[in-house]
């Protein structure tokens, strides 16, 4: 368990389901079974009221309006921008950029915070469990100016080996980015560890916390990191929209990303000044109702309690991890002590895509292939997994139809 967590008490997961309107149907003519919650959750009626109410009651467009409409959207806009904040512990909501999600998070700050920071033969040290989101964006400013990036090894079972990342950080890394929980092994990585180390050599940590969001009480200020970079629509929000968290000094010393409106002070042809951050980094009209609909999600998480939510879907991970191992010839990928939501496996010769399709056919819904971590999938010498993903609303009997979908796999194929 994850030393954010408290004990917490048990969920009543009925009550929560009765909530997520689009769980409650027929798939191929049998109960929907969605066990694809790393890809993307589902959203709470909270959610999607907070959305409709906005382009029903209120939408406008946001911060230089001086009508009554604009200045409610605005309002919104701005408490969603604190409900962030509160998530995350961060010190101040001046530190809560609102972006596209995790992707142009990092996009963002591999061109505006390390580009410029950046020289040949430099290295960005990452690991060999990341979302190619968080390694292409390295290696494109990476290769723009002679560094590259250099990935720490895992263990078998999906662990950091900590050692060899300690002696991988060098006089030349700039940065370290690495997951909070691996969205393949579900493997919750030790950050504040992680960080002590980089900033022992005052190396920056950015953070994808695209799967540490949504499974662990996140407490930037504790983790010590300096960016965090998470997705509303794997924490029960809209897709499309997201979050950075920076610290205050890194965002006030970064060139804008794009330019456009709403990120100016003052523009002439004679040049342009730029607003202060976050609007800085957020050109253009954003998605309005998506972020009101992100700070909805993120209180209704709040809510039902993030201790809560973790405890679950731990004990969810354990019977799953429990089950899958009865089946003859189901190989777990990652069994690292410290998991988060996440089981993925190979299942003897069957490819994993046939996997998929027979248990669609059950009406159970998970992901197969690469995940968007090909150099994983090369460090285990697989094409491709199957990954079943756990959420709040997720329950045992689930597990079990997943199990008994994987016989008839078996089947099949044997
Ligand atoms: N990192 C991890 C660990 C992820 O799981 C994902 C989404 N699969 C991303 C980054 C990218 O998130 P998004 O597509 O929402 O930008």
């Amino acid at each position: 368990m994850s030393a954010l967590l408290k004990p917490a008490a048990p969920l009543d997961v009925a009550a929560i389901r009765a909530q997520f309107p689009i769980l409650n149907q027929q798939v191929r003519g049998k109960p929907l079974v969605y066990l694809d919650n790393a890809a993307s959750g589902q959203k709470p009626e909270a959610v999607i009221t907070a959305i409709t109410d906005c382009y029903r009651g209120y939408y406008s467009n946001i911060h230089r309006g001086v009508h009554a409409l604009s200045e409610r959207s605005t309002t919104a806009f701005e408490e969603a921008r604190e409900r962030v904040r509160s998530f995350l512990n961060a010190a101040s909501a001046r530190e809560i950029v609102f972006l596209r999600g995790t992707t142009e998070a990092i996009n963002l700050v591999a061109h505006s915070f390390l580009r410029p920071r950046l020289a040949a033969g430099d290295e960005i040290l990452v690991t060999e469990m990341e979302h190619h989101s968080n390694i292409v964006p390295w290696q494109l400013v990476a290769a723009e100016k002679g560094a590259r990036v250099v990935a720490a090894p895992i263990t078998d079972v999906g662990e950091l080996d900590l050692d060899a990342f300690e002696r991988l950080l060098g006089p030349r890394t700039r940065l370290v980015a690495v997951a909070h929980v691996s969205n393949v092994l579900g493997t919750v990585n030790p950050v504040a560890r992680i960080v002590a180390l980089a900033r022992a050599r005052g190396i920056p940590v950015l953070v994808d916390g695209a799967q540490g969001a949504p499974h662990l009480g996140v407490d930037v200020q504790a983790l010590g990191c300096d960016f965090y970079a998470f997705s509303a629509h794997k924490v029960y929000g809209p897709s499309g929209v997201g979050a950075l968290w920076g610290k205050a000094e890194h965002l006030a010393a970064m060139p804008p990303y794009q330019g456009g409106g709403g990120m100016i002070r003052r523009v002439s042809f004679a040049g342009t000044t730029f607003a202060d951050p976050p609007e800085r980094f957020e050109a253009g009209t954003p998605d309005i109702a998506g972020v009101i609909g992100f700070g909805a999600a993120l209180e209704w998480t709040r809510g039902i309690g993030l201790d809560a939510i973790a405890a679950h879907e731990e004990a969810l991970t354990a019977y799953a991890m429990a089950r899958l191992a009865e089946i003859p010839g189901l190989r777990l990928i990652g069994t690292a002590a410290d998991k988060a939501g996440v089981v993925s496996f190979v299942l003897g010769h069957v490819h994993p895509h046939d996997i998929g399709t027979v248990l669609d056919r059950e009406g159970v819904a998970v992901r197969v292939g690469h995940h968007c971590a090909q150099p994983l999938m090369d460090r285990y010498g697989v094409p491709a997994t199957a990954r079943a993903s756990f959420a709040v609303y997720n329950t045992h009997a689930e597990i079990d139809a997943l199990v008994a979908a994987l016989w008839k796999v078996k089947e099949w194929f044997d």
